[in-house]
């Protein structure tokens, strides 16, 4: 099969999250399989050039309509670790990716309505014609509407979409100017309830509501964060027309790439191990505490790793790092906050802690100290308040590095409570899990941790092992998302 993936991000070469691991590594497993796969992505000034091999211009020539006009782009083909990558550079005043930023201007819906626009072009224009184009989340949520209102008509008919939503809460809502731009045009059409008109806000357009109404296949990255996504207020007022759509719409849980994540071949830490040599992973705990200033102590280390938002449960994770100082154990978090009162926040925090030697927090984004911490760390803490899959409880596992979770979207479909989970037998069990957004629970399941490695040490190192034998590739998704492709190659 002939695949484009049309995306915002693809590690390692632009990633804000788990979106750019999910691009890769499902494109890579796609691949794998014997399907020919190409991704389309912004040339951002700041992305990291350093992983692009073979960057040379395939497509000087891009002439991309935008208000009636046209905007002259080039597109640029290199190599991301094998992957086939175009990227789009519009020339124009605009500047829509020499930022400095992926995301967070306040063009952010012309920005992408441009790309996807231009992703559309250049496949019209280099004659591509995919099989199917898999887009993902709000940025790329245009795709799928002006290939079924507008592309159709100029020789692209039998190309299927495939929209896998990673984060509902981002959805792309803003004024009608973006129809006007992309040539959508008609605005009494497209602000009907059936089309693109936000739930809540009538006066809005909502791309993300285009990317369900127009593609044919929905999905969303675990099936817990689906059932969610329809029946609560996770789907953040897109609920409904998920119900509508539901025979579409379906949860396909993320893999990791295993060629990247794994203690065995992992390059960015000092001593590799897999699950037969556990007490080699002990080399990175101590290669940690060094390279973090943490006091040589034997003690356990929790780790977070994440974006810090009001998504992850900032509040639970600013508890437990003191619930895990009164508790005899160490902390190192990894984060970075685009909010500037979160950002403020952790930054005192920082300050305030900075003298104990139990404790360590690292601002910021930093690839290569995450895979250290991944394999250094014996515990790694996941509180969010919702969680569409989640990755650092899924490489924690594939690291021993015991997940700590609360139990929301994809966690509950990939930690199992070690004392609680009836419904899995006790050796396949991996973690622990609690509920509620309070303290005590967070505190209750912490405690279970912080006494078992304490207590008995030969049982917590089993529950390590237990997880490390976890299969969280992408060899399952990847087969899930062939039948997907396939299903809409054949049904439409
Ligand atoms: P989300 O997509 O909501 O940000 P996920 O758990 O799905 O969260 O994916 C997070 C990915 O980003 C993981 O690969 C994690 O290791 C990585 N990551 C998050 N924050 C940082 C950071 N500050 N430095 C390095 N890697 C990070």
């Amino acid at each position: 099969m002939y695949i484009v993936q049309i995306a915002s991000e693809c590690a390692p070469v632009i990633k804000a999250g788990g979106l750019g691991d999910v691009v890769y590594g499902l494109s890579r497993e796609l691949e794998i399989r014997g399907n020919c796969v190409e991704l389309i992505l912004p040339k951002y000034d700041c992305m990291r050039y350093d992983h692009i091999w073979g960057l040379h211009d395939a497509y000087l020539n891009l002439s991309v309509p935008w208000y009636g006009a046209a905007i002259h782009c080039s597109v640029y083909c290199g190599w991301v670790h094998g992957r086939v990558c175009f990227f789009i550079e519009p020339h124009s005043q605009d500047n829509f990716f020499n930022r400095g930023c992926y995301y967070g201007c306040d063009d952010d819906n012309m920005r992408f309505a441009f790309f996807s626009k231009a992703a559309l072009e250049f496949l019209l224009q280099s004659n591509k014609r995919p099989d199917v184009i898999h887009c993902h989340d709000w940025q790329t949520g245009l795709v799928p509407v002006m290939l079924n209102e507008i592309y159709k008509y100029h020789g692209m008919e039998y190309q299927r979409v495939c929209y896998t939503i990673h984060n509902f809460k981002h959805q792309g809502i803003g004024g009608a100017q973006t129809l006007w731009a992309t040539g959508l045009n008609q605005e009494a059409y497209y602000f009907q309830y059936d089309k693109l008109r936000d739930n809540f806000n009538p006066f809005a357009l909502n791309f993300m509501k285009g990317g369900i109404v127009y593609s044919n296949a929905v999905t969303t990255v675990s099936p817990n964060h689906a059932w969610e996504a329809r029946t609560t207020d996770v789907g953040s007022g897109l609920g409904h027309t998920l119900h509508l759509y539901q025979d579409k719409f379906s949860g396909v849980l993320n893999g990791i790439d295993y060629d990247f994540w794994n203690p065995d071949i992992d390059r960015y830490i000092p001593q590799n191990y897999t699950y037969d040599e556990f007490e080699q992973k002990s080399y990175n705990k101590k290669a940690l505490q060094e390279r973090l200033l943490l006091r040589p102590a034997d003690k356990p280390i929790i780790a977070y790793i994440g974006r810090l938002d009001n998504q992850k449960g900032v509040h639970l994770v600013h508890h437990a790092i003191y619930h895990a100082l009164n508790k005899e154990a160490q902390f190192v978090l990894l984060g970075s906050a685009t909010e500037p009162g979160i950002n403020a926040h952790f930054q005192h925090e920082k300050q305030f802690l900075n003298s104990n030697p139990d404790v360590h927090l690292e601002l910021g984004f930093n690839e290569e100290l995450s895979h250290l911490i991944y394999a250094g760390a014996d515990m790694i803490i996941v509180p969010s308040n919702y969680e569409p899959c989640g990755l650092t409880q899924i490489i924690g596992l594939k690291y021993g590095t015991v997940p700590i979770v609360r139990g929301v979207g994809g966690l509950v479909n990939t930690v199992f409570d070690r004392d609680f989970d009836q419904n899995v037998p006790p050796e396949k069990r991996n973690g622990y899990v609690f509920y509620q957004t309070d303290y005590n629970a967070l505190e209750s399941a912490m405690n279970r941790a912080i006494d078992l490695w304490y207590q008995h040490p030969e049982e917590f190192r089993n529950l390590a092992i237990q997880g490390m034998k976890y299969d969280y590739s992408w060899n399952l998704p990847g087969a899930e998302y062939l039948k997907i492709y396939d299903w809409i190659k054949h049904k439409w």
